[in-house]
């Protein structure tokens, strides 16, 4: 068995898995950790997630910058990259002179198991006391809005908090991040 080193995110996702660097978590896994979160921490769970994700997308971009010479947008593209190869979506964004337009996500690996089922687990309904059959409405990638703001933040050297405005969650065809002013 080979050792990996350095950054592990440079390596394909087939590889880790060879050498015992990475486990596999399927939508149906993630929507059962989240329901649990939103079963004990309530609204609070989605704030969690959040956070992590956003530290989570500053460490990578973090460790992508220190293991590569490629200019900063080819960083991000680089992650992206891999992210999709990992399942999380193929992630792309729009930027016009210097400035984020959009971040466009198809195929959410937050949100598909809701864009599948239509509905959210028992433990997201207790925690915000919806327990109807309603279908969704409102935008469920909360991890990916803070794994983007953080690689953004980082990348563009000031803030950006975005909102998303359309998820698949929700019913729509993509999930589209718009940048707050
Ligand atoms: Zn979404």
């Amino acid at each position: 068995m080979e050792i990996l080193r350095g950054n592990y995110e440079s390596y394909p996702p087939h590889q880790l898995l060879k050498d015992n660097c990475a486990i596999i978590l399927n939508d149906q896994n993630i929507a059962e950790l989240r329901s649990v979160l939103a079963a004990l921490f309530g609204p609070a769970g989605q704030s969690l997630l959040y956070a992590i994700g956003k530290m989570y997308g500053i460490y990578s971009y973090k460790r992508m910058l220190n293991s590569s010479t490629q200019s900063s947008l080819k960083i991000i593209e680089q992650i992206f990259r891999l992210k999709q190869e990992e399942g999380w979506g193929n992630i792309e964004i729009c930027l016009e002179n210097d400035e984020l337009k959009n971040v466009v996500i198809k195929n959410s690996f937050e949100s598909r198991y809701y864009y599948r089922t239509g509905k959210l687990t028992q433990g997201e309904k207790t925690s915000s006391n919806n327990l109807s059959e309603d279908p969704i409405t409102q935008p469920q990638c909360f991890f990916l809005k803070g794994f983007l703001e953080g690689i953004l933040s980082f990348n563009l050297q000031k803030n950006i908090h975005l909102n998303e405005i359309e998820c698949i969650a929700a019913g729509y065809e993509k999930c589209i991040f718009l940048p707050k002013c």
